[in-house]
């Protein structure tokens, strides 16, 4: 496994209080950081010095930060693949040590939501995930996660679109693995000063890491929160998602349900429907028993398929009777259509298939 350092911090790591107390103490004005944080969040810019704009004092400050302490994360794009369909753009994102990162934007009928990444691999090893075949590598900083957005904004603001509208953060990586960061990531984010894209819009993913779903839920975190649930029991889950070894199914519920009493949200369930092993009828029955007396949505998502797993997607008739069982039980699923097949645009798919190319 390689382990690389993260680079050091950057602009895009600060909140905008954060920013101006910085700059205030290095004796500018409010105002300078309010035209940082324009150029950076609203303009997202990435050559901060070719702006003839800035005032000369901010530009001196900007030009000594980047000479000591500080970066501005400004990724590669290493590849930018449109959908056949046009409706997913997968980007595979170089960061500043080499490490390269997956960014999605998905486009629903005029509207756009950005999938997000969190960490440069993924500890949690689910087995038909090729970010997880893959392995952990580091986890990202708060601004190589903003960066992410606002290399999704400018990507659409370059194609005359609307900005996006919601984020999921279902990228590379396991979210509550890389808790603190992703919250600080999603801080900036939501800034009223930054964007548009306000926490109800916002989904954090967990495949169960149940000490970060109860602090999520301790610290009444205003986004969803989304809970990969894949199989019914501990058997099928340990082979499935093998961190389930470590929080099996009791203790996932139990966390979902300690959620659920202290925030009243809904719960976002992910179902990854893997044809003959938990598409059936007997498994929604099970998954119905789980979740007995949650608010849950089930999401139900054909199989991307990967190199290293052999399992097949759903046949449609599958996805529906499990859907039906659901149902009857009264618990409200979707089942997700599959995008950017083309592009590879599971997780980790377009970085794995660019790797097995250079093999
Ligand atoms: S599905 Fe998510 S949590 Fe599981 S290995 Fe892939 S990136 Fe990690």
């Amino acid at each position: 496994m390689t382990v690389t350092v993260a680079p050091s911090p950057g602009f895009l790591d600060l909140t905008s209080a954060e920013l101006a107390e910085r700059m205030v103490a290095d004796g500018l004005r409010p105002a300078h950081a309010g035209a940082l944080w324009r150029v950076l969040h609203h303009q997202f810019e990435t050559h901060l010095l070719a702006r003839e704009d800035l005032e000369p004092p901010l530009k001196r400050w900007i030009t000594a930060k980047l000479a000591g302490e500080f970066t501005h994360i400004t990724p590669q794009i290493a590849s930018h693949i449109p959908s056949a369909d046009g409706l997913t753009q997968k980007l595979l994102l170089r960061l500043a040590d080499g490490q390269e990162v997956e960014t999605v934007v998905m486009s629903y009928t005029g509207r756009h939501t950005a999938c997000i990444s969190t960490q440069a691999g993924c500890a949690m090893g689910c087995v038909f995930c090729a970010t997880g075949q893959m392995g952990f590598v580091r986890h990202l900083t708060p601004g190589e996660i903003v960066a992410q957005v606002l290399e999704a904004q400018r990507l659409l603001k370059g194609l005359g679109l609307p900005g996006l509208r919601n984020l999921v953060f279902m990228g590379m990586g396991e979210p509550l693995h890389n808790y603190d960061s992703v919250m600080q990531a999603l801080r900036i984010i939501t800034d009223p000063r930054s964007s548009r894209i306000g926490p109800s819009r916002i989904t954090v993913s967990t495949v169960g890491v149940v000490p970060g779903i109860i602090r999520f839920a301790a610290e009444q975190q205003p986004y969803n929160l989304a809970v990969s649930l894949h199989a019914a029991t501990d058997a099928e889950r340990t082979a499935l998602v093998p961190v389930n070894a470590r929080w099996p199914l009791a203790e996932l519920m139990e966390a979902c349900r300690f959620y659920h009493s202290h925030t009243g949200k809904k719960i976002f369930f992910g179902w990854t429907l893997i044809a003959g092993r938990n598409d059936t009828p007997d498994v929604a029955r099970q998954v119905a028993g789980l979740l007995r007396g949650l608010s849950a949505h089930v999401n139900l998502i054909p199989l991307n398929p990967t190199e290293k797993f052999d399992g097949c997607e759903s046949a449609d008739s599958a996805a529906d009777g499990f859907q039906k069982v659901l149902a009857d039980a009264g618990i409200p699923s979707t089942v997700r259509q599959r995008r950017g097949i083309d592009v590879a645009a599971g997780c980790g798919q377009l970085k794995a298939a660019k790797k097995r190319s250079q093999d």
